[in-house]
């Protein structure tokens, strides 16, 4: 619990979680247990809430990963833009791309927190329809080779990308490869299915401080994707459950845990992306 959050007590007599012994109304700590209801404890027994151990576990987070992020003009999947893109590997590999997105009317949202405008990304990137050729073929051999792509909140980033792909004529990996675009592995889907009932905010700066991952700057597409692959090895090595899945097993119920995840949502995207069809620029509704 964060320093300054009230500290709940308990309304009634209950069972301490810990030991047994009964918690008098009023003297106990009250937390969200791990079904979700809630767990009563003697304050001596309420032990700050911490993320799982970190085990040495085989699995596919001890593969060849690689992690994929990107900074937009906005969050609308098939209007908005790719600034720069940024893949980080397991073994080293480190790509970067800043993307000219030429000479149209285009601008940031606010609220992007990558700090890339529109005129440095004219002068100082490689026109959009190479940067993202290159960025494709990267994609596509690494998936070709049946190892997972690591992407923090993927329908978003992929359903943009591949939106991004097509206005540009560039074939979407998802399009080059025979079994699509797979497998991919998803921190926050994994995250939220493994420690569903954990309070706060699910964002990378959020998660990546939970599980104690280096986040050095949030909002750039370089230092989110190099944070997201350290990420998904942590939370690897963190939950047996998950560790112990094949790959396709891994890509498969995430798709699953999404659906269920977002089940609330209004229109929800499909995990790990939708094929939509780019559309022409509209400028931001005003903050
Ligand atoms: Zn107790």
């Amino acid at each position: 619990m964060s320093a300054g959050a009230p500290r709940l007590s308990n309304d009634y007599d209950g069972p301490c979680a810990v030991c047994g012994a009964v918690v008098p109304s009023g003297t106990g700590v009250l937390r969200h247990g791990p079904t979700g209801g809630w767990e009563v404890f003697h304050p001596e027994h309420a032990r700050e809430p911490q993320p799982p151990r970190r085990r040495d576990l085989p699995g596919w987070h001890r593969r060849r990963l690689m992690a994929l992020d990107i900074a937009t003009t906005g969050n609308r999947a098939a209007v908005d833009r790719v600034l720069t893109a940024a893949v980080r590997g397991s073994d080293g590999t480190s790509r970067d791309w800043m993307l000219d997105p030429g000479s149209n009317l285009l601008s940031v949202a606010s609220g992007k927190g990558h700090g890339v405008t529109i005129e440095r990304a004219r002068a100082e990137g490689v026109p959009a329809p190479e940067a993202l050729e290159e960025l494709a073929g990267v994609l596509t051999d690494h998936l070709a080779a049946k190892e997972l792509l690591v992407v923090w909140f993927a329908p978003h980033v992929l359903t943009l990308l591949h939106a991004e792909f097509l206005r540009h004529g560039v074939t979407p990996p998802a399009d080059r490869l025979p079994a699509g675009l797979a497998p991919v592995c998803d921190p926050l889907v994994l995250d939220r299915h493994a420690d569903r009932y954990r309070p706060g905010r699910r964002s990378l700066e959020a998660v990546t401080a939970w599980y104690g991952v280096p986040h050095e700057r949030p909002g750039d597409a370089a230092s989110d994707a190099a944070a997201t692959l350290l990420l998904a090895q942590v939370v690897g090595a963190s939950y047996p459950a998950l560790a112990r899945l094949s790959r396709p097993v891994l890509h498969a119920e995430q798709v699953l845990w999404h659906a269920d995840q977002s089940r609330h949502h209004r229109d929800p995207l499909d995990w790990p992306f939708t094929a939509v069809q780019p559309l022409p620029w509209q400028d931001p509704p005003p903050a």
